[in-house]
């Protein structure tokens, strides 16, 4: 599959092949039926001061709608076939806040697109 990815700092984006990731016992796999680009990710392109921090290469990409192709085996309340989107920013589920059912507090979030690999990918090709 075709997917948009910074590869190295300084301006521009490339469009690579990248391999069909896999679902892990506590993942879902998500057919991407759209996606938008947010300021972050027009920031992440023209390498605006602040981002040196961005792990390289990574696929970009945190809006997005899809179907649910997987689900794995601890995963719970979403099944193949239905449409979702998701909230861009993972919680660590170990802090305490994450303890108390505060994961919108979390410190520890990861950033889908910036943190780990994003939906900004095709699911034709
Ligand atoms: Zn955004
Ligand atoms: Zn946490």
């Amino acid at each position: 599959m075709k997917a948009i990815v910074k590869t190295k700092p300084g301006p521009g984006i490339e469009i690579q092949d990248v391999p069909k990731p896999a679902c892990g016992e506590n993942d879902i796999l998500v057919k991407i039926l759209a996606g938008s680009l947010c300021g972050s990710d027009v920031h992440i392109y023209e390498w605006t001061a602040g981002y040196e921090w961005l792990p390289m290469p990574i696929i970009n990409g945190h809006e997005f709608a899809g179907e649910v192709v997987e689900v794995g085996e601890n995963v719970t309340g979403v099944s193949v076939g239905e449409r979702i989107t998701a909230m861009p920013r993972m919680p660590c589920g170990e802090c305490t806040a994450c303890r108390i059912g505060r994961g919108d507090a979390c410190k520890n979030q990861i950033a889908l697109g910036m943190r780990k690999n994003g939906a900004l990918r095709s699911t034709c090709c």
